[in-house]
């Protein structure tokens, strides 16, 4: 099973758990995983209200989580993501946005108490262009599909991996009702 089919498995397992709480029908992530070392890089935002390990019913030492507020990709999170790559010879990396994200909100609002704002804003403005719909999460979808191609346009190293199909990056969009992860193509 490849890295994406078993993020999938995971969630679909995760999910059963969130309509089902009743329910113990899921199988341990360590019987499932069982990986000696991570298998997938997962972006995350910060604020985002459950883990990606629960969102995917892994284990601890199977993603490489980089947090970072919005999903804004800056040289360290690149750096972060491009060791992990190259040095666990990572094959997928999933940028995951999520529902009612307060970042995306405080950008869209202006509050003026977030010293960080400018620079969010600025990093959100593409996707709340891209938009009709100024809702937080219509930005938040569109702005975690753009950071997925962007992170191709930052990173030689990824953009040669991507081309020769040895790295895989995609987007995905958590919403917290039903804890299922919205694949965005
Ligand atoms: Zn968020």
């Amino acid at each position: 099973m490849g890295p994406l089919e078993i993020l999938k498995e995971g969630n679909q397992r995760y999910v059963c758990r969130i309509l089902n709480p009743s329910k113990n029908n899921l199988k341990q992530s360590a019987e499932v995983v069982c990986k000696d070392k991570p298998f997938a890089a997962v972006v995350t935002c910060f604020d985002s209200p459950v883990s990606p390990e629960t969102i995917f019913d892994c284990g601890t030492s199977d993603l490489i989580v980089v947090q970072v507020a919005g999903n804004l990709i800056n040289d360290g999170n690149l750096v972060r993501l491009e060791y992990a790559v190259q040095n666990f010879d990572i094959s997928l990396i999933v940028m995951v946005g999520h529902d009612q994200c307060r970042i995306v909100q405080a950008a869209l609002k202006g509050e003026k108490f977030l010293s960080y704002l400018p620079g969010l804003v600025k990093g959100l403005e593409p996707a709340i262009e891209a938009v009709q719909e100024k809702s937080v999460d219509a930005v938040s979808k569109m702005h975690t599909r753009l950071t997925t191609e962007d992170i191709l346009g930052f990173s030689e190293v990824f953009r040669e991996k991507v081309d020769n199909k040895s790295l895989q990056i995609i987007a995905g969009f958590y919403c917290s009702d039903t804890g299922r992860i919205e694949w965005l193509d």
